[in-house]
């Protein structure tokens, strides 16, 4: 998913409160991370080190991606 201009995986889930990790975790040693509450709330576990947020065009392409996956399921429903 993404949050605030950075990209995040799925991290698990804890007492319903989702976790996300930064998908540069692993390449930029980032030790950011966001946890997700029931019902949305986002807040900032720890922040980004290493590398800046992703340019905006990927985010928009990430965007378009989901739009087509959400009308693809959409349409052969
Ligand atoms: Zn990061």
């Amino acid at each position: 998913m993404e949050h605030d201009g950075f990209m995040y995986v799925n991290n698990g889930l804890k007492n319903g409160i989702t976790y996300f990790k930064c998908n540069k975790a692993q390449s930029h040693f980032c030790m950011g991370s966001i946890k997700k509450s029931i019902d949305g709330t986002i807040t900032i576990v720890k922040r980004h080190n290493g590398h800046a947020r992703e340019p905006d065009n990927t985010i928009v392409v990430n965007n378009f991606r989901n739009v087509l996956k959400h009308r693809a399921a959409t349409e052969n429903a």
